[in-house]
């Protein structure tokens, strides 16, 4: 393509909100034959919501609550923002979430009225967080923080588990003093636009992937919702690089499409990277194409614009 087509096409990205950096990578993105899609705030809308909480150790639901959102508080996580709105709504109002409403500002200084102070908190990537409230070790997250701290889950808690994991739900486990507590069921709805880019990015030729931190069978449950067949599942953060570098062997030209700090090292690694908009400033530094309107359309959009750019004068 002459350097016009590249700056004619890069124009007509960036009217569709689909920004690249470089001719380099406006070219590279006509041979993907994978796309690797982050799954959480990616392939899903990012707005976790708690669906079920459960107490097995006959701990008082409220303080159940009170415990894991005051865990919680301090996290960046979208699981975590999840866990305190429905904290907050239980406590505010007595009852189950319901819609918002103007009490939405007001909502830190209420929340800090009956938030319990979490010392030495930490955040445990791909796992969770630990902390210690009123002096006990509070964990909460996914089944390794919680085994690898040799809690024992009793066998109706992993049943009830594995029940919300097949219906595309994740579970989080919360133990106090290495004992186990109960557990929450939060839900993160696919993007409306999701399967049919899915669908279409086959019928393009490219292979779409699904990489997520999220347990197994979540992650099989959502990918076949999407009409993916290829997960990888129960990656750690630093893993997520190594994925896509593994799907490059042979010479596979990979897109990896993210939107946390935790895909920046496989956008960069990948030889597409693409961020979605409105995602972490670190995955948009990282990324070689920014989807400013959230829509994975925009994937096929960019890989279109390649192949319409530089198949012409092949
Ligand atoms: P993803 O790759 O889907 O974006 P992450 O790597 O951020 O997911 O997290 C993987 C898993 O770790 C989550 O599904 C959850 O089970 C657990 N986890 C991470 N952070 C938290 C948190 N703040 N609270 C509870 N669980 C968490
Ligand atoms: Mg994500």
């Amino acid at each position: 393509a002459t350097p016009t087509a590249v700056m004619v096409a890069t124009g007509v990205g960036a009217n569709h909100g689909v920004l690249v950096k470089g001719g380099d990578a406006l070219e590279r993105a006509q041979n993907v034959n994978y796309v690797v899609f982050d799954k959480t705030g990616t392939l899903t809308q990012g707005k976790a919501v708690v669906t079920t909480a459960k107490v097995f150790s006959g701990m008082d639901l409220g303080d159940f609550l009170t415990l894991v959102a005051s865990a919680e508080a301090s996290s960046e996580h979208p699981l975590a923002k999840s866990i305190l709105e429905y904290a907050f709504h239980f406590h505010f109002f007595g009852k189950l979430p319901t819609s918002k409403n103007g009490m939405e500002q007001r909502k830190e200084e209420i929340l800090s009225h009956w938030l319990l102070e979490a010392e030495d908190f930490s955040a445990l990537p791909g796992k969770g967080v630990q902390c210690l409230i009123n002096g006990k070790k509070v964990l909460v997250g996914n089944r390794t923080l919680i085994t690898e701290n040799g809690v024992n889950v009793p066998s109706e808690a992993e049943s009830f588990l594995v029940d919300l994991e097949l219906n595309a739900k994740t579970g989080i486990l919360v133990a106090c003093d290495d004992s186990f507590v109960g557990l929450m069921g939060i839900t993160d709805p696919l993007k409306r636009e999701a399967a049919v880019v899915v669908e279409g990015l086959k019928k393009m030729g490219v292979e779409p992937v699904m990489l997520t931190g999220d347990n197994w069978r979540t992650a099989k449950a959502v990918a076949k919702e999407v009409g993916i067949e290829d997960v990888r599942a129960e990656v750690m953060p630093a893993g997520k690089a190594d994925v896509v570098r593994s799907l490059q062997k042979g010479g596979n030209i990979v897109a990896m499409v993210g939107d946390g700090i935790n895909d920046s090292p496989a956008l960069a690694a990948a030889d597409v990277g693409m961020a979605i908009g409105g995602g972490t400033d670190i995955a948009i530094e990282a990324a070689d194409y920014v989807l400013v309107r959230n829509n994975l359309e925009d994937v096929i959009t960019a890989i279109d614009l390649s192949r319409k750019t530089f198949s012409r004068i092949r």
